[in-house]
């Protein structure tokens, strides 16, 4: 398979909530540094032809005018919480100036939970105005989303079944507390991880910290970089200091570059 150049492109690192969250003071919510500002958690996917994002936040809206993007091509759904999907009605702007659907790939528990929330947009009649979306349905195969081959990662959301994807040498795995082995094989081989860590307190359907960096270790992953961060893990700055090189925490805006391969 032939694997284009792409570019990630980190919009939001931040769990359900966001960082700083609302009428929060603490010191991770009132720090200046702007890496501790987090949108919710959805990465930019890019080739030189094509253009897809994971997830639709709450943030959707300031997530595109801040990272400037004109075309999109596609949505991809790691799961139905509300803040992975929230923000699909905004996905209109992009109909209007596209003049065509949007294409959006999504397993069948995401499609349930999207035609629930978004009733409106899947409706027979329609009012005027509203997102129009062209549904796929993901299985466990590698799908083309214009030139990006995309693997679906079975991972597992304390009960619930999460997709992670890999894209070439780069692998995105949000909102995840285990991975069944047969499925760690699909990450194997790959050069950059991004791994949930929501802090480092256990919690009942989110990888800690430490729980990630001892997966990226398991999985020999050179680079790992972690999202769905909490303001309960710490500062970016305190944090990262006691990451070993090759780890560390993402941040929004982060960009990484990985180039066209084949095998
Ligand atoms: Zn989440
Ligand atoms: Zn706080
Ligand atoms: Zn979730």
């Amino acid at each position: 398979m032939n694997y284009p150049a792409i570019k990630i492109t980190f919009l939001g690192t931040g769990t359900s909530g966001g960082v700083p969250m609302i009428a929060c003071g603490c010191h991770v919510c009132t720090s200046p540094d702007e890496k501790d500002k987090r949108f919710r958690s959805s990465i930019l996917v890019q080739s030189d032809t094509t253009t897809l994002i994971v997830d639709t936040t709450p943030d959707f809206r300031s997530q595109m005018l801040r990272a400037n993007v004109k075309k999109l091509d596609a949505v991809i759904f790691t799961h139905p919480h509300k803040d992975h999907i929230a923000g699909l009605d905004d996905i209109k702007a992009f109909n209007f100036f596209q003049q065509k659907p949007m294409d959006i790939y999504a397993n069948e528990i995401t499609q349930e939970g999207l035609k629930r929330e978004f009733a409106y947009i899947f409706a027979d009649k329609k009012y005027p105005g509203i997102p129009s979306v062209n549904m796929h349905t993901i299985s466990d195969e590698t799908f083309m989303v214009g030139d990006i081959p995309v693997t679906p990662i079975l991972v597992h959301h304390l009960k619930l079944p999460v997709l992670a994807f890999r894209f070439g040498k780069f692998t995105y795995i949000t909102d995840a507390n285990r991975i069944d082995e047969q499925e760690k094989q699909k990450i194997i081989g790959a050069n950059t991880i991004v791994i949930n860590a929501l802090r480092k307190k256990s919690h009942i359907s989110h990888f800690t910290l430490q729980e990630a960096i001892d997966l990226s270790n398991e999985l020999k992953i050179p680079n790992a970089y972690f999202t769905h961060i909490s303001h309960q893990l710490g500062t970016h700055e305190e944090i990262n200091k006691e990451l070993s090189p090759g780890r560390q925490l993402a941040w929004d805006g982060l960009q990484l570059v990985f180039d066209s391969f084949s095998n």
